[in-house]
């Protein structure tokens, strides 16, 4: 049995990875700080309480298993924080991360998967966007993302530790069993805001900005399923553990919806009226994000199962009412 670290995995993506992974017969350790996290999002696994920042933990925990991979969820995600607070989001999401690599390196560990992003790419020059497009980040957790990935191609050259990054456009959706979802405190995107809003705990939906060059103003993003990605990095590890190289793929359904188009499906859905209101534009957003993701799809055989919108949100929905 294969034998597998996830970093994060109490959190939102990181909980429907462990779920897969046991689905599928991998042995599964969750390493977690719950600084974002949920110890009963774990469904299964070992779980270890520790932080990145923690090199005597690292080293103890890999002496301690002999890891095949290591799946890498564990970082702070909110843009508009990240323009504010650039340090934390290197502290964490850069130096951190290096921390687990060198202790990768430590123990012959070779295989990483790490959750990249579109946040990489900035202003897109076209869309949709591939792998070969600039990075020109104008977030720092955008370039937090970019600097780990430019870290793991010096990490391949030095010490053979193969990587596949994967940038994923807007994450979004719930195990469509049920047993998971989105809930991030505080909660800043979009989707589970909007179902919130719906659900009567909020009591307006902010939209960032109008004036945005898109049809409608408001700007547009391509929402991927949850279980979605997580088949991508199942994919992917797989790959990496039959010898593949390094790669890193654009995770996205390749259609982009306006923020006024994911509240009018979510109103469709949920039944439910969202009062707006418009707000100013949020610092490091793009106007427009969406993936052109053919690589992923030939060369790991990613086939998203759950790539519209609607059933994205109402998975998403289904969940919010358990909550
Ligand atoms: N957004 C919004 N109101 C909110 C939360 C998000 O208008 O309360 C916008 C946000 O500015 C962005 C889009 O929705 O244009 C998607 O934001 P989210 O934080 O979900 O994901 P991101 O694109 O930042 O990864």
């Amino acid at each position: 049995m294969k034998n597998i670290l996830v970093v994060g995995g109490a959190g939102y993506i990181g909980s429907h990875m462990v779920k897969m992974l046991l689905a599928h017969g991998y042995h599964v350790v969750t390493l977690d700080n719950l600084s974002g996290g949920y110890r009963d999002a774990v469904l299964g696994g070992d779980f270890v309480f520790g932080d990145l920042a923690d090199k005597t933990c690292l080293n103890y925990l890999f002496k301690g298993y002999q890891f095949d991979g290591v799946m890498h969820f564990a970082s702070f995600i909110q843009v508009g924080e990240s323009v504010k607070l650039p340090g934390k989001y290197y502290q964490n999401n850069f130096a951190n991360t290096l921390n687990l690599l060198d202790t990768m390196v430590a123990h012959g560990v070779k295989n990483f998967i790490f959750s990249s992003t579109a946040a990489i790419f900035g202003e897109p020059h076209y869309i949709p966007v591939d792998e070969a497009h600039p990075k020109n980040p104008i977030n720092a957790y955008g370039s937090s993302k970019m600097m780990v990935e430019r870290a793991l191609q010096d990490y391949d050259s030095a010490h053979q530790l193969k990587s596949v990054c994967l940038r994923y456009f807007n994450a979004a959706g719930a195990d469509p069993e049920g047993q998971l979802g989105e809930r991030h405190l505080p909660e800043t995107h979009l989707i589970p805001l909007v179902l919130h809003a719906a659900h009567g705990k909020l009591p307006q939906l902010t939209i960032f900005g109008q004036d945005y060059d898109t049809p409608d103003g408001t700007c547009v993003r391509d929402y991927v399923h949850i279980n979605d990605l997580c088949q991508a990095h199942l994919l992917a590890l797989q790959q990496l553990l039959a010898g593949g190289n390094s790669a890193v793929y654009n995770l996205g359904n390749g259609e982009g919806f306006s923020i006024r188009q994911v509240i009018e499906i979510a109103r469709q859905i949920t039944g439910k009226s969202i009062p707006i209101v418009i707000g100013e534009r949020r610092g490091g957003d793009p106007a427009r994000l969406v993936a052109d993701s053919r690589l992923a799809r030939q060369q790991l055989g990613w086939q998203p199962q759950y790539a519209e919108l609607p059933t994205i949100i109402q998975h998403a929905w289904q969940w919010e009412l358990t909550q």
